[in-house]
């Protein structure tokens, strides 16, 4: 069962097998339950982008990863929220929510039992920071927090740890299919990097910060 269909988007960037792969096929309306299973489902028809492939590295090494890449960004061009020593904190270009963020060692490391203790208290560290600022900026209900170990477990981008930080909002699997629609996405997340770096501890006094 995949992460959407259990609805714990916390849980999921993340890719769904599609069109863009080949070897995969998209999730047959047949295998949802016939039945209410007392489940919220999001429906998030901007993931298509991802769904079609775009963006899926061609393998699982360092040259091909994202995560990789990101932090030789800008941080107003990889949506970076903030940088710590090991780790930083990145926008999700494909939110499940708005300020979905994600923790990720700066390490090319896919398991969590692979972080050092270094990078395991940073990524927890930032973890409750993050938090701490959607909720300044944003004032959620709720949050799921989580990280998919491997590819069968949801992840998209299974070679590169990446900690989700989904802020939840009552009632907001109801409103997304109306929000989701929205054409405004990119623009939308440079907003919210910018809302969510301003309140980041430490960072409104850095210059050049605009
Ligand atoms: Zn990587």
């Amino acid at each position: 069962m995949s992460d959407e269909r259990a609805g714990v988007p916390g849980a999921a960037d993340e890719a769904v097998p599609g069109a863009g792969d080949p070897g995969t096929t998209v999730e047959s309306p047949d295998d949802h339950p016939g039945f209410d299973d007392g489940l919220d489902r999001l429906w998030t028809p901007h993931r298509m982008v991802y769904i079609g492939g775009q963006d899926k590295p061609a393998d699982d090494s360092r040259g091909q990863c994202p995560f990789c890449r990101i932090p030789d960004r800008s941080d107003e061009d990889g949506l970076v929220v903030a940088r710590g020593g090991t780790a930083y904190v990145v926008l999700n270009l494909y939110p499940y929510n708005p300020g979905h963020l994600m923790v990720v060692p700066y390490r090319h490391v896919s398991d969590y039992t692979d972080l050092t203790e270094a990078e395991t208290v940073e990524v927890a560290h930032l973890t409750q920071t993050a938090m701490r600022v959607v909720r300044a900026v944003s004032g959620p209900d709720g949050f799921n927090l989580g990280m998919n170990q491997g590819a069968v477990a949801g992840a998209g981008i299974a070679a590169h740890l990446h900690q989700h930080v989904v802020p939840r909002w009552a009632g907001d699997a109801n409103f997304l299919p109306i929000v989701a629609q929205t054409k405004a996405v990119p623009e939308l997340l440079g907003d919210t990097r910018a809302r969510l770096a301003a309140a980041w501890p430490g960072r409104a006094a850095e210059a050049g910060e605009a």
